[in-house]
C-alpha cells in the first residue's frame, strides 16, 4: 500500500495491491467467485479506510444487504492488518452483461454500511449510511462524503480466474485535504471518470507509484509512506480458552455432560478450536484456581 499526496499536497492518495490478502482470505473461506469479489472489495476498502488511523485504532465494517450474501464483516487496523468474512461464501451469480462479477446482485442494492471506529481509549464511534449501488466502492465513497464529510473517490477491483483463484485485487482512495482549491477538485472530477478500472490498472502495471500518478493525473505525486499490509486474525487457542472460561463453571459442566466437549469456530479465519472433556475439566480447575 502506498500513501502519498497529490496536487501540491491538496489531496491524500492511497493505492493498494491486495491480491495476496484477498487470495488468502477467500481460500480460507472457500468463497465462490461472486462472493470472492464482494469480500475482496470489502477487504480492500477496509485497508484503504484504516490507512488514516493511528497506532492501536481499528475499524469494524459491516455491509448488510438484501442480496443472497446477506452480510460482509471486515476488521482493519492502523497497522495494516485485515480480516473478514461473508455470511454465505457459496454465492455465485451469472456475470453482468459487461462481463463483470455481479457484486451488487450478491450483496444487494439496498442495505446499510456501518463503520465502527475503535479508538485507543476503547471508545467506539459509529457511522452508518445506506447503500448507493451495492457495488461497494460507491457505497464507501458515499459514506466518506456524507458521514465524514470528506470529498472522496474510491475505486475497488477483484479479478477472479475461471479456476476461482484471485488474479488481481486492489483499490485506491483519493481524498481532498482541508484548504483544497476548487480548481483542483474540478480537475479531479474531470480526470477520475476516465481512469481505467482498478483491475485494468493492475493488469497493466503493479508499480504503485506509477498507478498513483495514473489515478490522480498528477505526474508530481509525492509518495510519503509505503506500508506493508497483510491478513491477520486475532483469534488464538489462549483467547478461546479465556472466552470459554468467561461462560462460567455451570455452562462448562453442561458442555461436558451434553456434548462431551466444545468446538469453537472463528468466523473471521475459519479456524476450529476443539476441546474434549479433559480440556474442559482443566478449564474448570483453572477457573476455580482464579476464584480461590
Ligand atoms: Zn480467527
Amino acid at each position: 500500500m502506498l500513501i502519498g499526496l497529490a496536487y501540491g499536497r491538496q489531496c491524500r492518495v492511497v493505492v493498494l495491491d491486495s491480491c495476496d490478502i484477498v487470495q488468502e482470505v477467500t481460500s480460507k473461506h472457500g468463497t465462490k467467485p461472486t462472493a470472492s469479489a464482494a469480500l475482496g472489495r470489502s477487504l480492500s476498502a477496509g485497508l484503504l479506510l484504516a490507512s488514516s488511523l493511528k497506532c492501536e485504532e481499528k475499524y469494524t465494517i459491516r455491509l448488510s444487504g438484501n442480496g443472497p450474501i446477506q452480510e460482509i464483516v471486515v476488521d482493519a487496523t492502523a497497522k495494516g492488518t485485515v480480516r473478514g468474512y461473508v455470511s454465505h461464501p457459496q454465492v455465485h451469480l451469472s456475470p453482468k452483461p459487461n462481463g463483470k462479477l455481479d457484486v451488487s446482485g450478491a450483496i444487494g442494492t439496498q442495505g446499510l454500511l456501518t463503520v465502527v471506529k475503535h479508538t485507543e481509549n476503547d471508545l467506539n464511534f459509529t457511522g452508518q449510511t445506506p447503500f448507493i449501488s451495492g457495488e461497494i466502492a460507491e457505497d464507501f465513497t458515499h459514506y466518506l462524503v456524507t458521514s465524514e464529510q470528506i470529498p472522496s473517490a474510491m475505486g475497488l477491483g477483484v479479478l477472479v480466474h475461471p479456476d476461482e483463484s484471485i488474479l488481481e485485487a486492489g483499490g485506491f482512495l483519493v481524498q481532498a485535504l482541508p484548504g483544497v482549491q476548487e480548481s483542483t477538485l474540478e480537475t479531479l472530477e474531470k480526470h477520475l471518470p476516465h481512469v481505467p478500472t482498478m483491475t485494468q490498472l493492475l493488469k497493466d502495471d503493479h508499480d504503485l507509484l506509477s498507478l498513483a500518478q495514473k489515478i490522480t493525473g498528477d505526474a508530481h505525486f509525492e509518495p510519503l509512506e509505503s506500508r506493508h499490509v497483510r491478513f491477520q486474525c486475532t483469534c488464538s487457542l489462549k483467547r478461546t480458552e479465556e472466552t470459554l472460561m468467561l461462560l462460567g463453571q455451570k455452562e462448562l459442566e453442561l458442555m461436558i455432560a451434553e456434548q462431551h466437549g466444545a468446538d469453537v469456530h472463528c468466523n473471521f479465519c475459519n479456524a476450529h478450536y476443539t476441546f474434549n472433556e479433559t480440556d474442559l475439566k482443566k478449564l474448570i480447575q483453572e477457573l476455580n484456581r482464579h476464584l480461590a
